[in-house]
């Protein structure tokens, strides 16, 4: 999952920033401004946008309509202040998804933004099951047939993402544009090697195989005695 922070407190973007990263183990991009969230916003694809509502220059909420008239639908999770409370309505109305007041606890914003995840692709639990693999993200532990199976952070986001959009052929360069926030250097073998490393540990003590790869297209979790 590939998250975008827009808050110009820069303390704030950043703790929020690190909180996401070990929370949820999810790629985050930040920007400072309206201007450059807008421009992150519509030049990458996102899972969720964290959208502070006073921001200098371009505000929360321009930067929101400017969204939502490209045709952009990305879950948004606005931040207001305490006293911006009666334009709550009219934010929801205008597009965005879920609303914290400042201060906010962090652990709400979290689960806030997980749910919010979820909804927009169609899960209503925090566990993701494929045949007898689960992924529960809010442990963020993976079992297969029971057993624990114990993934390193990328290998965890990259089968977080082909489970979310389980029995869709998803593409490397999909994998890369969710799983790795801006400053990471985009090698396409990289997906290769967590791929080989997730098949290791989920499909090789296993008669039926949950990974597959179709050549030229990318990869696709399914379970195929089910379909
Ligand atoms: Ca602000």
């Amino acid at each position: 999952m590939h998250i975008l922070v827009i808050e110009d407190e820069e303390r704030l973007a950043k703790n929020l920033a690190t909180a996401i990263l070990r929370n949820a183990g999810f790629a985050v991009d930040i920007a400072l401004n309206g201007e450059d969230g807008l421009h992150l916003a519509q030049s990458n694809v996102f899972d969720c946008i964290i959208l502070d509502l006073m921001l200098p220059g371009r505000s929360g909420r321009e930067v929101l309509r400017a969204l939502r008239s490209s045709g952009n639908k990305t879950p948004v999770l606005v931040l207001t202040a305490r006293d911006e409370k009666a334009s709550i309505v009219e934010l929801l109305s205008e597009g965005a998804d879920d609303y914290l007041a400042k201060p906010f606890d962090l652990g709400e914003l979290l689960a806030r933004m997980k749910a919010l995840i979820r909804r927009s692709s169609g899960h209503a639990s925090a566990q993701l099951v494929v045949g007898d693999l689960v992924l529960d993200t809010n442990s963020r532990t993976v079992s297969r047939a029971g057993k624990r199976i114990d993934l390193t952070p990328m290998e965890y986001r990259t089968l977080a993402y082909l489970m979310t959009h389980h029995g869709k052929v998803i593409s490397k360069e999909t994998l890369l544009e969710h799983l790795y926030d801006y400053n990471w250097e985009k090698f396409s073998n990289v997906i290769e090697v967590y791929i080989s490393a997730l098949r290791r540990k989920i499909d090789a003590n296993s008669s039926e195989r949950l990974i597959h790869t179709l050549r030229g297209h990318g990869y696709v979790i399914r379970n195929e005695e089910a379909s």
